[in-house]
């Protein structure tokens, strides 16, 4: 087992896995930008180094400031959480060509899931339901015109190296598709460094459901059941749950399956995601393999009591699994909302500043991720989620009914934050009944 790991991250994730390693005996060397500098967490670290200005550009994504953490700080293995350097391919290469071992999978595994139309084409091949579209990369216009024709408008323009809900277009007839393709070709370059795109069907009202999985270098490879993540707003989650509601257990079943036959295709190792969107018949297509450990992962680890960093952790030091996939059973209903400091009475715009005053809600079954604090100032340079609240309780409608009352003794005060919506949410009758689809939240509170 390691001995001393390095975290690239920052917030809530870094105290995750500072607080798993603690349990596990592991000490740690945190990173942070100027901006971070003094922050709480990092107290929770063994040490922690500056690597760099605020940007991140300049800090938490400059490899070889990384890297010479890592060095000064004498760890065998780097964390990368999720975001930044968690599924740059040649990140995971060059700490291992500097005998530090990177805590995901291979570099090889992911450049191969990192690029989205190769993964479309290997799901293919591993008889896993992919959204219909074009059959490789698509450059022109006239090759665009025909294989909308095909599968039928509307169809989604994506992003071969897209992430993070951008890189996507709909188009819904000619027209819009030629005048479209262009611009999605020059705005993947800008935001990607690679401006490949490729076509899919857009299917209309989606529920959005992931698998969890766990492998390990031994070639075993579990599921850990699904994630619901429909409740999203411009593609970005706010709510997840597991298990789905309105899944039927057959369909279920097959998906949590296809997933599995997906990473073993890909010779993927450590915790890794398969998404899927699942249209108004029930059906279930693959969209993309993401090679990281999720924000929304404390569902997962509520209803199977497993949990997924410290099995990250084992699995890179060279463990087996502890256990079989009958070992793995998904128990009661688990909840998630991503606490933001965004005004969603102003289009969601991120609120930065200072928390005044914050009461942390408690009780049976409830679970609160987070780095903040009252006297915390909440950073214009990095995303605006300030904590996960989670509750596990036997049933959905114990869960729900949990949320609301943990919501409610939430309280964040000085910046604003997106906590009114979820409870509006949580309140409404098409949630309550699990009848959702990912265009909700745009369609109810335009
Ligand atoms: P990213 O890597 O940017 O997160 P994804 O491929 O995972 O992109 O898609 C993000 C979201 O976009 C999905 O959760 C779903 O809501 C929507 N989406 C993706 N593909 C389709 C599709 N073919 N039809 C309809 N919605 C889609």
């Amino acid at each position: 087992m390691f001995q001393r790991i390095l975290v690239a991250n920052r917030g809530e994730i870094a105290l995750r896995v500072f607080r798993a390693c603690r349990e596990l005996g592991i000490e740690t060397v945190g990173i942070f930008s100027e901006a971070d500098r003094g922050a709480a967490y990092l107290e929770l670290a063994d040490e922690a180094y500056c690597v760099g200005p605020p940007k991140v550009c300049d800090s938490y994504l400059k490899i070889d400031r990384v890297i010479s953490a890592a060095e000064i700080g004498n760890v065998q293995a780097i964390h990368p959480g999720y975001g930044f350097l968690a599924e740059n391919a040649h990140f995971a290469e060059v700490c291992r060509s500097c005998n530090i071992e990177f805590i995901g999978p291979s570099h090889e595994a992911m450049a191969l899931v990192g690029d989205k139309n190769a993964a479309r084409q290997m799901a293919r091949q591993a008889d896993v339901p992919a959204v219909p579209g074009s059959d490789g990369l698509v450059s022109n216009e006239t090759e665009a015109l025909r294989i909308a024709h095909e599968i039928g408008f509307p169809v989604l323009i994506k992003a071969a190296a897209g992430g993070g809900g951008r890189g996507m277009r709909v188009a819904l007839n000619d027209l819009a598709l030629k005048s479209s393709l262009q611009q999605a070709q020059a705005e993947a370059g800008a935001a990607f460094g690679n401006s490949e795109i490729y076509l899919e069907k857009y299917i209309e009202h989606p529920r959005h459901v992931e698998v969890q999985i766990l492998a390990d270098l031994d070639g075993n490879v579990v599921h850990l059941w699904e994630r619901d993540c429909t409740v999203q707003r411009r593609h970005q989650k706010l709510i997840e749950e597991s298990p789905a509601p309105q899944l039927d257990g057959q369909t279920r079943a097959a998906m949590c399956e296809a997933a599995v036959r997906l990473v073993n295709a890909a010779n993927y190792t450590n915790a890794g995601t398969v998404e899927f969107i699942v249209d108004r018949q029930g059906r279930f297509y693959f969209i993309e393999l993401n090679a990281r450990i999720q924000v929304e992962h404390p569902v997962t680890e509520m209803v199977t009591g497993i949990d997924l960093i410290k099995a990250q952790i084992r699995v890179a030091a060279g463990e087996p699994l502890p256990f079989g996939q009958e070992g793995i059973q998904s128990r009661g209903a688990a909840i998630e909302c991503r606490i933001n400091a965004e005004d969603p009475t102003k289009h969601f715009r991120p609120c930065p500043g200072t928390i005044q005053r914050l009461i942390v809600p408690g009780g049976f079954g409830v679970r609160f991720d987070s780095h903040v604090h009252a006297g915390y100032t909440v950073s214009p340079h990095y995303d605006s989620m300030i904590g996960k609240l989670i509750v596990h309780q036997p049933t959905r409608q114990e869960a729900i009914d949990c949320m609301q009352r943990a919501l409610g003794e939430l309280r964040v005060e000085g910046v604003r934050t997106t906590i009114p919506l979820l409870k509006e949410v949580l309140a409404h009758s098409a949630f309550n009944e699990g009848l959702v689809d990912t265009t909700f939240i745009e369609r109810t509170w335009p």
